[in-house]
């Protein structure tokens, strides 16, 4: 078993700090997405554990093996860029026969991989084709298949599937998801999509600043966010200002929640759409309007505005909800809020 391990990883680019002193352990035959807003310091630090650049503090491991000073084409991995980088004038064959070519396998060794590949991808029989006359999903599958041929140690991703339209994305991320569990190698991949890290990950590394602020399952970061930006950065929530008062808390809406307690005299709450009561007029704790309902067939979204506050419910599908200018009451599902400390960001 070995793990991947980043200590105190940065990278400086004159005065700006792409990368802030990461520390992470991405364990044997797991899927890690490192998720973050643009400019988060996501590809440096996926492109520094690729031996594509230079940690400027820190050090990269494979188990016990230091790898910081290896160069890229030493360490075996296998890469996928958003470019895709596929030589055009080669055939879909030839480019994924590439690597094996560099390494001296025999004609016969590389046809049969090159097969087995395009099955693996499910693009069998197309390694006479030109890449110009593959789609953009096919051309994903082939850069998928050329980065696995040599059968690499570690699988990097960033960004693979952000050019396709989003239901074919939605289809290859199940689909790169099951390939990586069948082969069991060790997968990053660099997404700012928090749908497909919640699709793909068995681990979520949520960044910001070139630091890492929570790394878990994707269903532990949505329940238990460490910080109100990572519950607003995965899925949607209600931030909402609140002050201690005996017994409660006063919500900035100017609603009273019973039975709530405050770490400090002021908090931030995070409280997520599915956690949000709808009740009748008058049957609730908190007076709302509601400004805006979008059914999407299979959920309805409720946004409502409570007093300063908007706050956005989901109801399941063909719920019958108050029309716009309809008054209601909001409850909060018990237990439900995170709370953090008011200066949390
Ligand atoms: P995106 O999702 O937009 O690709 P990212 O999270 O991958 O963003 P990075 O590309 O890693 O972010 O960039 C992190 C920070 O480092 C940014 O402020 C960026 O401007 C800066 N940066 C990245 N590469 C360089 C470089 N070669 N020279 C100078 N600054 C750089």
């Amino acid at each position: 078993m070995t793990a991947l391990v980043l200590d105190g990883v940065t990278k400086r680019y004159g005065a700006t700090t792409a990368v802030d002193a990461v520390d992470l352990t991405i364990p044997d035959g797991t899927l890690v997405c490192l998720l973050g807003p643009s400019g988060c310091g996501k590809t440096t630090l996926m492109r520094m554990i690729a031996g594509l650049e230079a940690p400027s503090a820190g050090e990269v491991r494979m188990g016990s093996e230091t790898i910081t000073g290896i160069p890229v084409h030493k360490r075996g991995f296998g890469m996928v860029f958003q470019s895709l980088a596929l030589f055009p004038h080669l055939s879909v064959g030839d480019n994924i026969a590439y690597p094996l070519r560099l390494r001296g396998e025999s004609r016969g060794t590389i046809e049969a991989r090159v097969r087995e590949l395009l099955d693996l991808v499910q693009l069998p029989g197309v390694e006479g084709r030109a890449i110009t006359q593959l789609s953009g999903g096919q051309r994903q599958r082939v850069a998928i298949a050329r980065a696995l041929a040599v059968a690499p140690r570690l699988f990097l991703l960033d960004e693979p599937l952000s050019a396709l339209d989003a239901k074919l994305r939605e289809a290859m991320q199940v689909e790169l998801r099951l390939l990586q569990e069948r082969l069991g190698i060790t997968t990053i991949v660099v997404t700012h999509d928090q749908r497909e890290a919640m699709t793909m990950a068995d681990q979520v590394v949520v960044m910001r600043g070139g630091r890492v602020l929570q790394m878990d399952r994707p269903i532990e970061v949505y329940r238990r966010p460490a910080t109100p930006f990572v519950a607003d950065f995965l899925g949607q929530t209600n931030l909402i200002q609140a002050r201690r008062e005996d017994g409660g808390a006063r919500l900035a809406s100017g609603a009273f929640l019973p039975d709530l307690a405050l770490p400090s005299e002021t908090a931030l709450l995070s409280i997520r759409p599915e956690d949000v009561i709808l009740l009748p007029e008058g049957e609730g704790p908190i007076a709302a309007e509601v400004e805006f309902v979008r059914d999407m067939g299979s959920a309805v979204e409720i946004y409502l505005r409570a007093g300063e506050a908007r706050i956005v419910a989901h109801r399941e599908a063909g719920a019958a909800v108050a029309p716009t200018g309809g008054r209601v009451s909001l409850g909060i599902r018990p237990g439900a809020p995170s709370v953090f400390p008011a200066e949390a960001a």
